[in-house]
């Protein structure tokens, strides 16, 4: 069976071990079934709390290069993880982040972009270029970006002026470097 997963590089003309082993066992789906009955045999987080321990929600996006919890030392229960393309603060995130705050007791917000995001690749054309596809132009708009500093700072500003988030003094951004691993904080004010 041929892998159904396209390489997303042209570089890749060697498939990758992780490819190879979706060739041998189906879709990438039916790895990920088989890898969650073995992940199920040895659980051992059945007494976890829904409410972070940690009372912090994380903004990320959804790159596949980040790990959230590994890069930002955290575990299993201690934070909210919410994460978009390009990790934008957009009305669905401040509805996440007002449920993480006003129902299950966060009162810190982390917002991580990364270098080299695919959001600086695009912009607002891609909405029209999408209704001249399909027929649609979406309600959403991209929230495309050229500068993901200057990103992280509105994104800042949003959760620090939305008026359904109770807790704003401790919203810190930042920008991780996915060839070094290491976050660098984003000065709001510059
Ligand atoms: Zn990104």
């Amino acid at each position: 069976m041929t892998s159904n997963v396209m390489p997303m590089t042209t570089s890749a003309s060697v498939p990758t071990g992780s490819e190879s082993a979706i060739a041998a066992e189906g879709t990438v789906t039916d790895r990920i079934v088989q890898a969650n009955a073995r992940y199920a045999e040895t659980f051992g987080h059945a007494g976890l709390d829904g409410a972070p321990a940690l009372h912090v929600a994380v903004v990320a996006c959804m790159d596949a290069r980040l790990d959230p919890l590994g890069a930002l030392g955290l575990e299993l229960g201690d934070c909210h993880t919410i994460r978009n393309a390009g990790g934008v603060v957009t009305d669905d995130v401040i509805r996440s982040l007002t449920i993480s705050q006003r129902k299950l007791g966060t009162r810190s917000v982390v917002l991580v972009h990364h270098t080299g995001c695919g959001m600086e690749t695009l912009t607002e054309d891609f909405r029209g270029d999408l209704e001249a596809e399909v027929g649609q132009r979406p309600s959403w708009a991209v929230e495309s970006f050229q500068d993901a500093e200057q990103d992280v700072r509105q994104s800042m500003q949003r959760v620090r002026t939305s008026p359904f988030l109770p807790h704003t003094d401790d919203v810190r951004g930042f920008v991780y470097d996915v060839r070094t691993g290491l976050l660098r904080e984003v000065d709001p004010a510059s």
